[in-house]
């Protein structure tokens, strides 16, 4: 078994690292502050190719692997969740393409989007989010065009992308069978946005409704066929979750840092905090459960690149235990920051309110524990 990343693997997450020291750690508290969506950081990771990292060098991208990718996942959360929130909703709007979309699809649009086009991923209605197939958006055929008519909540880079994936019933009588997957491009008729939302933490990726009336979109926009809308998203979730365990990781291990320099420097009844036994240990626990989550993590990310039978449960246990995990260590970082930790002068309360959404997004903790144990009794 191998345990080490290879050097192609080590540089892309060295470069990911000099990348967000140098533009996405400055910018982090001004982004959080004005819940500005950070075009620059996007332009920093198209120029780097983190856009188009695991798309086909075919099709115009890199043809790097899930284990690369979630690295450079794991690096910017270090410093900024937000701009690695943008990163991963982009590839819920390419993965579907990836995995069932047409050769002309994939001619059209994943060139576009290893570039200048930002993608997202619409499944979540109002009425539908764990459970997605009880979604009411619908798509009516009509000759060579479907008509969408309903709205999607919540849906990251909502607004901001030139394209969204989106998932609508074209048979409202067979439930999770009648959902069809749609390429929608920003500027079709009928498609607004809602006002964006305003977040708890994760301020700077914005979230919108997108709401779709008489919004027409031709047959060739259709992605796979008619009905398998849902096993494409439920596909794309599979594949693209463990990247939220990166963030998770990449998150812990920012505020871990944080933690560390200051109890090094924390002088209390007359010696730094860290020499303390109370706060050694939680310092020992931390640096160890990061340290599981990441290896869940990469496990998880190169059973995909195996194309291994089975990774669903593992993706969703990488998901679940890094998230779960990040949430205890944003927790004790914050309690070892004491009464400073609290302030908005220290970057730890920013990693404690953007921490939460990881439990949430891409499927809640609940959802990850019913794909494990539905894969554990099967
Ligand atoms: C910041 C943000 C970004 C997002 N980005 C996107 C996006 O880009 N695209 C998109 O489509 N969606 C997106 N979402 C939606 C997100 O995926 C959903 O919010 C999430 O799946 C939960 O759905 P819900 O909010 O409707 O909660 P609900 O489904 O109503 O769940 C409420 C609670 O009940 C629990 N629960 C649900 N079902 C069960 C069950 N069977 N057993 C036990 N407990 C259960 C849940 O775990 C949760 O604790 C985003 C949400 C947020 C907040």
């Amino acid at each position: 078994m191998q345990f080490a990343l290879n050097d192609i693997q080590l540089s892309i997450k060295k470069m990911a690292r000099e990348i967000t020291v140098k533009e996405f750690a400055p910018r982090a508290a001004h982004v959080d502050e004005t819940g500005e969506f950070p075009w620059d950081n996007v332009a920093q990771m198209r120029d780097a190719g983190f856009l188009g990292m695991t798309i086909p060098e075919e099709y115009g991208g890199g043809g790097f692997d899930e284990v690369s990718f979630n690295c450079v996942v794991e690096e910017i959360s270090r410093a900024c969740i937000s701009t690695s929130g943008i990163l991963c909703a982009h590839f819920l709007g390419v993965k579907p393409l990836i995995i069932a979309g047409s050769e002309e699809q994939k001619r059209k649009y994943l060139p576009l989007l290893a570039g200048e086009m930002l993608g997202s991923f619409a499944i979540t209605e109002a009425n539908a989010g764990s459970d997605a197939a009880a979604m009411a958006t619908s798509a009516a055929r009509h000759g060579d065009e479907y008509v969408l008519n309903g709205t999607k909540v919540f849906i990251t880079n909502g607004g901001e992308a030139g394209q969204t994936i989106v998932f609508a019933k074209t048979d409202p009588t067979a439930g999770a069978r009648g959902v069809s997957s749609f390429i929608v491009e920003k500027g079709t008729p009928g498609l607004s946005f809602g006002k964006k939302e305003n977040k708890m933490g994760d301020r700077g990726s914005c979230i919108r409704e997108l709401i779709f009336e008489d919004c027409r979109v031709p047959r060739e926009n259709r992605v796979g066929k008619e009905g398998d809308g849902f096993k494409i998203a439920m596909k794309t979730l599979d594949d693209t979750r463990t990247s939220i365990g990166a963030q998770a990781v990449g998150l812990a291990q920012g505020a871990f840092d944080a933690a560390l320099d200051y109890a090094k420097q924390r002088v209390v009844f007359g010696k730094p905090i860290a020499q303390h036994q109370a706060i050694a240990f939680m310092l020992a626990d931390m640096a160890t459960e990061i340290e599981a989550a990441r290896l869940l993590v990469y496990r998880a990310a190169a059973l995909l690149d195996a194309q291994a039978e089975r990774y669903s449960a593992e993706s969703a246990m990488a998901k679940l235990f890094a998230s779960e995990m990040s949430h205890r260590v944003v927790h004790k970082a914050l309690q070892i920051h004491g009464g400073y930790g609290y302030m908005k002068e220290y970057p730890i309360e920013r990693f404690y309110r953007d921490q939460r959404i990881i439990e949430i997004y891409e499927g809640t903790s609940e959802i990850q524990r019913m794909v494990i144990s539905s894969n554990l009794i099967r």
